[in-house]
């Protein structure tokens, strides 16, 4: 009796163990599920907040230093000495005029059409400005110096070590790119701006090329639409090349009308590109400046007839000048100053706002060009770029 009473003890206390024991395996996993589901949930919503590319990019652009105030004494021509580039000499390895940027604005203020002082410095864009429209596989593909001489197309560049790359080339193109996003904002407080630089149109979000490591177009006018509230932006591009990257990062957008201007017997060639383009006007080459003329006036009506745009950025490359080895086209430096000027006209009598950049166009003689044309658009009483007494 007393050995039953026994091992009934023992199988009662042996019951009452695993029933402990079962208890806390199932409280365990109960409680094991209950952190896990509660550290997914967190994981997923920073997830989620940190991986919508619409959300992260809105809130890049509103933390951006790029949109600073510009003080009435500065006119709104925006250039730095940092867009320059120089390289220990091999920049002349280039067929490019690499300090056109300079020069234009050494022959404004020459010319006392522009007070040094009252140029406007840009600041340079960082890292998460350029991942408002970049990825970050971009970005990094940057930091081989192999990859940034495919994209400016000088070979020796990939012999020196990235640091030096990043300072000497690609600094001065992140300093561009400032210029053109903030180009778009003075341009609205003040109907026009001109970056002296800029105009990387060939390269996309993912990919750089013909000299252009950096899509400022695309994110001066993303910039525009969330800071500047503008919905309709017209890109006018008239460099002698496709702006195939603007095209292949915007070309989709209803926002966006693109109306380009090109050769199309010479680079990029990117067929696919061309399908965004809303008003394509091939002019091929050796084409004449009074037949350039004669299509940029039909071209210029159709784009206005077409889209009422609420701010225009114009691409003004000057590799159409006759001569140029790149642009094959036949155009004078009368002829691109006549261009410049209808544009700046078209704009500027609906009350559009309008940004210049000087893209493409890197013989010694652009310079010159590009300084004459902005000359002329002063004396037409398009811009203005001569301080009154009263705002200095
Ligand atoms: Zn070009």
């Amino acid at each position: 009796m007393k050995d039953i009473q026994t091992v009934s003890t023992s199988w009662t206390d042996l019951t009452r163990d695993s029933a402990v024991y079962l208890l806390f395996t199932f409280s365990a996993i109960k409680v094991s599920q209950f952190i896990y589901t509660c550290f997914q949930s967190s994981e997923m919503s920073s997830f989620s907040m940190e991986t919508h590319p619409e959300a992260l990019r809105r809130e890049r652009i509103l933390s951006s230093k790029l949109y600073f105030n510009v003080p009435e004494s500065k006119v709104s021509i925006i250039y730095s000495s940092a867009y320059d580039i120089s390289f220990m000499g091999i920049e002349k390895l280039h067929p490019f005029d690499s300090t056109k940027w300079r020069r234009v604005c050494k022959f404004l203020v020459s010319d006392g059409f522009l007070e040094e002082k009252s140029i406007v410095e840009p600041l340079e864009a960082s890292n998460s400005d350029l991942l408002v429209v970049h990825s970050l596989n971009y970005l990094n593909s940057l930091k081989s110096s192999a990859t940034v001489a495919r994209i400016t197309e000088v070979p020796p560049v990939a012999l020196f070590p990235n640091f030096l790359v990043q300072q000497k080339v690609l600094r001065p193109f992140r300093k561009q790119v400032g210029g053109t996003i903030l180009a778009a904002k003075l341009a609205v407080e003040r109907g026009w701006a001109i970056n002296v630089g800029g105009g990387f149109h060939h390269c996309t979000a993912e990919r750089g090329g013909g000299f252009c490591a950096f899509a400022d177009i695309s994110l001066c006018i993303h910039f525009a639409f969330l800071r500047l509230s503008i919905s309709r932006v017209m890109i006018i591009d008239l460099d002698a090349h496709q702006g195939n990257g603007h095209e292949t990062d915007l070309g989709d957008d209803s926002r966006v009308y693109i109306l380009d201007m090109y050769n199309p017997e010479i680079y990029p060639y990117d067929y696919s590109a061309r399908r965004f383009i809303d008003q394509k006007v091939e002019v091929m080459s050796g084409t004449s400046t009074d037949e350039y003329l004669r299509k940029l006036d039909k071209a210029l009506e159709v784009a206005f007839r077409n889209f009422q745009p609420e701010l225009v950025v114009y691409n003004a490359g000057t590799d159409i000048l006759d001569g140029d080895p790149l642009g094959l086209l036949k155009i004078s430096p009368d002829g691109i100053t006549s261009r410049d000027e209808k544009v700046f006209r078209c704009a500027r009598e609906r009350e559009i706002p309008v940004v210049m950049l000087t893209s493409g166009g890197y013989m010694k003689s652009n310079a010159r060009v590009i300084a004459d044309s902005i000359e002329n658009l002063s004396r037409q009483g398009l811009i203005n770029t001569q301080l009154d007494s009263t705002s200095t």
